[in-house]
Order: C-alpha cells, then structure tokens, then sequence
C-alpha cells in the first residue's frame, strides 16, 4: 500500500515554469476572438495567402508521396538553396553540408541557438521592446534575461553604447531583430558596425533574428554576420513565415560555424526530428523565384506603412516612421491611459484590436503596436474608429 501523498496537476510542473507570464499577444487575443465585427491590426501575420506556386509545390510533393521524414538537418536541396539564396541576399557563404540547419520557424531556431549556448547563470543580452519570446525562452533554458530598453528618442534603435552599460563577466550573447517587431526599427550601417565591433571587443555571440530582413523599405538588407570578423561569432536565423507569407508551414533555419550548427543539430535531433517534409518542398520553391514573390507583398505593405503612418501623425498621435516589418508603435503616452486600458477601451468602444506595448516587455508602456498586413480599406476604418475614440477622450 502506498503511503506517499499525490501531488496535485501544479507541483508537477517545472519551477521555471511558474516564474513565467503567460504571452500578453495571447491573453488580449483571446478576448478578440470572443467578439463580433473586430477589425484586427493586433497579429503579426502577412495579409496575404502563400504564393500559388509556393502552395502547388507543398501539394504536388504530397501527390509524389514525400510523406515520411527527412535527414535530420533537412532536405540537401533546400540547404543549397538557402546558402544561394542567403548569399545572393546577404553577402555571406555557408557551406549546406556543416552550417545550415533547417527548422520549425524561427521560432525552432531560436529555441536551438540558445539551448545550445547557454550554461545556467549565463547572461544573455536583448533590446527591448522585443518578440515576446526572447525572454521566455532565455529563462527556460536557465540563462539570464538582459532586456535593454530602445525609446523612441533614438527610433528604438539599439545602440553599443547601451549594450556596453550592461555587460557583466557572465555577458555571453546579443540577440538582435531589426527590422524589429514591435517598432518597426531598423539599424543604420554604422549602429551594426558600431555594434559588431563591441561584440569582438567582449567575445560576445551575436544571434541574429533577420525574419524582416526583406520587408525593409528604405535599405537593402544588412545583416550584422556580413561584417568583418562576424560570421564566426554569429548565429544567423531567417524563416519564410513573413516575407513569403508562409506562417503555416512553420518553417525557418539557422546558419552558423558548423561546432554551432553542430550543437543545434543535437538538441533538434531530439527534440523535432525534422522540420516536416512538405514545408520544405515548399520552401525550396519560394527560393526559386524570391524576389518576384517578395516584391509584389512589399509594395503592398509599404503603400500601408505610408498611410498608417500620416493617419496616425495627422491624429496627433507620435509615431516613429517604421523602417521595416509590418509595424507601427505609437505612442499613446499622451492620453491618461496605460497601454493595457487603451487596448481593452479601443476594443470595446471601437471594435479595433491593436496589442498593448507592454505585450513586448515593460519599456512598451506608453505604446501600442499596429499590424498593417492587413488590407488596406480595413486599416482606413480603424484609423476612422481610432480618431473617434481619441476625440471621445478628449484629444
Ligand atoms: N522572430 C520574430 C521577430 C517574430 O516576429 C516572429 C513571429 O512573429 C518569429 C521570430 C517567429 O517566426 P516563425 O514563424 O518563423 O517561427
């Protein structure tokens, strides 16, 4: 007979755990989803369907019978393709063999990146306001979370000297995302020079987000592992969910020096496997004609981003012009209101979702974030439902 008392559901659960809030994106979604004529400028998701040829691929491989598993590192094909195309687009070599590994989503990616670097204790650097999951992840893996707030008095542009404040001898990475979600930032050739050059000085990994790195309006795509002595110290992470619009079909990769690649390989080897067969077919069709697909998106987005942009300016509401992604992150600091209560009040007197600055970490108070993936004449109304709000409360 056991003599042992049963835990209950919640003590089986990890320490971790606990100490982690649940998604702010998620929580004020699931109110969104409870109502009726919603005009959604709240999630981060391309307006537009996959390309047709992208999506024929992923069927007519299915039609073929490609159903089972690939090496775990992903089909050689599409690692040839990505070291091509990233390359072309970026100026940097990767041999597929040692140094591309195909993931599920950024996401994969960045989960592998850290778990494959971070000892317990080990520091780990971000700018914030940031994706929700940078934090998260670093503290599941132990590590800790160094979150250094961007302001819109520099157009939440990460600065070295602002990382340089806040190294410790426990510093052992930098993560980076611009074009950033939430701001829309981008950096300037010289913010990344100026930046690499901190990162060799104090032998820090840099981790590279470049999932907007197309969606950049007025610069070509610059990615801090193209500067002189980088790409050794950095882990280079891209994906087709956003400039391909290919969300669904979760898939990304991480580029680095093959004893990187090597340590992410073994942690995905376990854990994912492969990243499915069908998105990879997928992928290597959306690498066969990028700049056509892009190109037709971006256009789009960038006829929203000019419009959103004087809307929100001619409200009177400060904005930073977004430089890249599909983001505008308005300040709201000027209405008496937290970002939260503004989000709920726009939502139930307006019908407009837009996410909570807060949602990207404290120094989003004051904000929120705008998706203008979504269709034009929908962004027209929310700017018209928006001003009302704004003269109701005394603006
Ligand atoms: N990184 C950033 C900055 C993002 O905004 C997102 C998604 O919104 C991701 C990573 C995750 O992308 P994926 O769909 O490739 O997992």
């Amino acid at each position: 007979m056991s003599t042992s008392v049963s835990r209950s559901p919640r003590n089986f659960i990890a320490g971790a755990l606990h100490e982690l809030p649940r998604s702010g994106i998620r929580d004020f979604f699931d109110i969104v989803s409870s109502m009726s004529d919603v005009i959604s400028l709240g999630v981060g998701e391309p307006g537009f369907d996959t390309p047709w040829h992208i999506r024929e691929a992923a069927v007519f491989a299915l039609e073929k019978g490609a159903t089972g598993y690939t090496s775990n590192r992903g089909l050689l094909k599409l690692r040839g393709a990505i070291s091509q195309y990233v390359a072309r687009t970026f100026g940097l070599a990767y041999d597929p063999k040692e140094e591309i590994l195909v993931t599920v989503g950024v996401s994969e990616a960045l989960d592998l990146a850290l778990r494959a670097i971070i000892d317990p204790g080990d520091e780990i650097l971000y700018h914030e306001p940031c994706y929700v999951s940078y934090g998260p992840l670093i503290r599941l893996c132990h590590g800790v979370p160094v979150a250094i707030p961007t302001g819109a008095d520099q157009s939440f542009r990460l600065t070295a000297d602002a990382v340089r404040a806040r190294l410790t001898p426990r510093s052992k990475a930098l993560i980076l995302n611009f074009p950033n979600n939430p701001t829309g930032a981008a950096l300037s050739p010289q913010d990344l020079r100026d930046l690499a050059a901190l990162a060799v000085e104090h032998d820090l990994l840099v981790i590279t987000d470049e999932i907007y790195a197309e969606l950049s309006y007025d610069d070509e795509p610059l990615s801090i592992a193209s500067l002189p002595g980088m790409k050794e110290r950095t882990i280079f992470l891209h994906g087709f969910s956003k400039a391909w619009a290919m969300t669904g079909f979760r898939i990304g990769y991480a580029c680095s020096p093959p004893e990187l690649s090597e340590a992410m390989m073994k942690v995905h080897q376990y854990t994912m496997l492969c990243a499915p067969i069908l998105s990879q077919e997928a992928a290597v069709e959306a690498l066969r004609t990028p700049e056509s697909d892009i190109a037709t998106m971006k256009s789009a987005y960038r006829t929203h981003r000019n419009f959103i942009h004087s809307a929100l300016e001619e409200m009177g509401i400060p904005c930073c012009r977004p430089a890249g992604a599909f983001y505008a992150f308005p300040s709201i600091a000027g209405f008496g209101m937290g970002a939260k209560d503004f989000a709920v009040q726009l939502l139930q007197e307006e019908r407009v979702a837009v996410v909570p600055g807060t949602a990207f970490g404290p120094s989003g108070e004051g904000f929120i974030r705008c998706s203008y993936a979504t269709a034009l004449d929908d962004i027209k109304t929310a700017m018209q439902r928006l001003n009302a709000f704004l003269q109701r409360h005394g603006r």
